[in-house]
């Protein structure tokens, strides 16, 4: 169980013949390349909470006194305490499953994220509902990463949430092998690097927080080191802060680098920022170096090598 990340989903996305009109929506991605790497927990809310396939479309609807409602289309039947106490039961059974995140169907009423369509009382349409379950699922783990499959296309959006669920995972192990001050530290000198890619504000508080670990009972340092993690790892990387920190790379080889080596160097972080070649190509000429000169502290960090290359997500970004 240690091993392998572990992802809820919404059935349909592993080809589940789950929808209203018996049809699933199958992520070839999700299933075939990140499911090498991943265990599965499947959630299907409707079927699970007592639905037939096929059935009415449901839709989440304004009513008289604001509230949000789960109901089906035509017939206009009201199955929102259903669903939600169904959510409630099944987001505490989740607990066992110890996930590292999950991933949503989009616009649906039920897995839906964000931007699923909220009927107002003259049924127009606005982008602006939350599917009931998913809303459930995220006020119970408000610190797990979650994402939509449709947004996983978007690359750096990717990177970033299989960047999270890699780190929770080595999280999790940590955790597995007992929580000390001493692994705390372990765990946090080799994610330095790519916690500054997310936020410099983050990488110094944790830093603090860390430096002052005797300060804190074991609990209190565990969960308050936690919450900053995956804060600093929702705030998305961009071009600037990667440049940032590849900058600061290069400070370690102050003393290594021939000239050439550093002109080289210099040129590809030009290219990477300018969006000539993707973050793949600096890291890889460090990846050499810190080989070569034998970089004990750069060997460590997790930024260079944050996920299998198998799954190309530094190529494109
Ligand atoms: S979107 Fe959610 S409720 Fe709808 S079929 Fe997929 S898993 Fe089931």
């Amino acid at each position: 169980m240690d091993d392998k990340i572990r992802l809820g989903i919404s059935s349909c996305l592993l080809g589940a013949q789950v929808r209203y009109d018996g049809g699933h929506q199958l992520d070839r991605y999700l299933r075939d390349v990140l499911g090498e790497y991943v265990e599965y927990v499947p959630v299907c809310p409707e079927v699970e909470v007592g639905l037939p396939i096929p059935r009415e479309t449901l839709r989440l609807v304004e009513n008289e006194e604001q509230r949000v409602r789960l109901v089906f289309s035509r017939s206009g039947e009201d199955i929102t305490e259903r669903m939600e106490s169904w959510a409630q039961g099944r987001v505490k059974q989740l607990e066992q499953d110890q996930l590292d995140g999950f991933v949503f169907k989009s616009k649906s009423p039920s897995s839906g994220m964000e931007r699923v369509k909220l009927y107002d009382r003259n049924s127009v349409p606005k982008k602006v509902g939350v599917g009931v379950f998913a809303r459930h699922f995220m006020e119970h783990f408000p610190l797990l990463p979650v994402e939509e499959e449709g947004r996983l296309n978007d690359p750096r959006l990717r990177e970033n949430f299989i960047t999270a669920i890699f780190v929770l995972k080595r999280w999790r192990q940590m955790l597995a092998a007992g929580f000390t001050l001493g692994r705390l530290v372990d765990f946090h000198t080799r994610h330095k690097l790519l916690i500054m890619s997310h936020s410099q504000q983050h990488y110094r508080q944790m830093g603090k927080l860390v430096a002052a670990g005797r300060e804190h009972s074991l609990m209190d340092l565990r969960t308050l080191y936690l919450v900053e993690l995956m804060t600093a790892l929702r705030l998305k990387t961009t071009e600037k802060k990667h440049v940032n920190v590849l900058q600061h790379i290069m400070g370690y080889f102050k003393r290594d680098l021939a000239g050439d080596e550093k002109l080289e160097m210099v040129e590809l972080i030009e290219n990477y920022r300018q969006g000539l070649v993707p973050l793949i190509v600096p890291l890889t000429l460090f990846n050499h170096y810190i080989r070569k000169y034998n970089q004990p502290y750069l060997k460590q960090q997790y930024y260079l090598n944050p996920h299998p290359k198998e799954l190309k997500l530094l190529n494109q970004i």
